[in-house]
Parts: structure tokens; C-alpha cells; sequence
């Protein structure tokens, strides 16, 4: 299946499966290396990365926690700006090492606002781990340790992204072709 339609949009294969999986797999390594000893609070932001949280945290063998926050910031194609709130973080974050666990840094705002909300708990650091960045869309300086890839200024859907709710379940990435 090298091209999908999804609703008006055409898209066509980008990052397969296998490639995806293999950066994962460096992540994690990188992740377990570093974070030994520290049980690492893993938060994933909902809904986007649920595909590359389950692939990550399958390979990540040191003693930790996972918990599921949601922020929801984007609508259909374009990033619209407007930051809601941080919902589901119920545990003490009090001097624990966080994950922050991301699909996507686009303009990195999201990660912005989510930085400055985790930050008022106290927390002893705050990481970040996304699949994916977009370098040439980056609008706010962020220390970005773990990615697993850098991709072009395009709209993707797949391995967890959507376009309007659709495309989620893919296990590939898949680009917009515009024609
Ligand atoms: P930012 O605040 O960094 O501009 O946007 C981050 C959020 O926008 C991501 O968590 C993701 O939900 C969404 N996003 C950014 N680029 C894309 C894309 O190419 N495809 C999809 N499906 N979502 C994207």
C-alpha cells in the first residue's frame, strides 16, 4: 500500500515501518544509557504518540512509569496556535525525572506550553523524546535529546498522526502529495 486517500488528500509512503522501528529502537537505548537509576516518569502525550509510546517503551528496560496527558493544540492541516490545557496529570511530579513523550515538534509551541506547565510541579528535570521533528518549522528554542527522525516541512499521517481523526492506525508514514 504505497498510496492512501484520506478524505480529499492523497498520500503516499514516506517512512515504512522498518525504518521507523530502528530509531526507536536507538532511542530507547539512548534512553535507557542515560536515565538509569533515575525511574524515569515517561508522560505521553495523547492522542498522537499512543503507536510510538507502546513501540518505545517496549524497548526501554530500566525500571520507570508511564502516564497519558492530553493537549491538544492542532486542527485539520495547519497548526492554528491556540494552546488548550494540559489535561490527565494526576500523578506528584515532585522531583521526578519526566519524559515527555511526543509525536510531532512542529512549531514546538505545544511542547512549549507543556514545558512551562510541568515545570510549576516541581519536577526534577524535565526530557523530551518525540518521533518526530520538523527543523524548518521550529519557533521556540527547545532542548530536543531524544529523536527518533527529522523530517521535512510536509504533513504526515500514520503510526499514530492523523489527518481529521483518520489515518492513525497505519503502521507507516505517509506524506501529502500535492497535486
Ligand atoms: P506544534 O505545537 O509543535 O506546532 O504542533 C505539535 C502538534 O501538531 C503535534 O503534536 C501534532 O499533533 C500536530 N502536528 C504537527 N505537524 C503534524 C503533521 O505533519 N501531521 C499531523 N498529523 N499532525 C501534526
Amino acid at each position: 500500500m504505497n498510496t492512501i486517500q484520506i478524505k480529499d488528500k492523497r498520500f503516499a509512503i514516506s517512512i515504512p515501518e522498518k525504518d521507523i522501528l530502528r530509531e526507536v529502537d536507538r532511542v530507547a537505548s539512548e534512553i535507557n544509557r542515560d536515565l538509569e537509576g533515575k525511574n524515569p516518569l515517561f508522560l505521553s502525550v495523547l492522542n498522537g504518540s499512543f503507536m510510538f509510546t507502546a513501540d518505545l517503551m517496549k524497548r526501554v528496560t530500566i525500571p520507570c512509569e508511564i502516564s497519558f496527558v492530553k493537549l491538544a493544540s492542532y486542527q485539520g492541516i495547519a497548526s492554528t496556535g491556540t494552546i488548550k490545557e494540559v489535561i490527565g496529570l494526576n500523578e506528584d511530579i515532585t522531583d521526578r525525572t519526566i519524559v515527555i513523550v511526543e509525536d510531532i515538534v512542529d512549531t514546538g509551541l505545544t511542547m512549549q506550553r507543556l514545558l512551562e506547565t510541568l515545570g510549576t510541579r516541581n519536577p526534577r528535570e524535565i526530557h523530551i523524546a518525540t518521533l518526530l521533528v520538523k527543523p524548518e518549522k521550529l519557533q521556540v528554542d527547545l532542548d530536543i535529546e531524544y529523536v527518533a527522525m527529522h523530517i521535512p516541512n510536509d504533513f504526515i499521517v500514520g503510526y499514530g498522526l492523523d489527518y481529521d481523526g483518520l489515518g492513525r492506525n497505519y503502521r507507516d508514514i505517509y506524506t501529502v502529495v500535492n497535486d
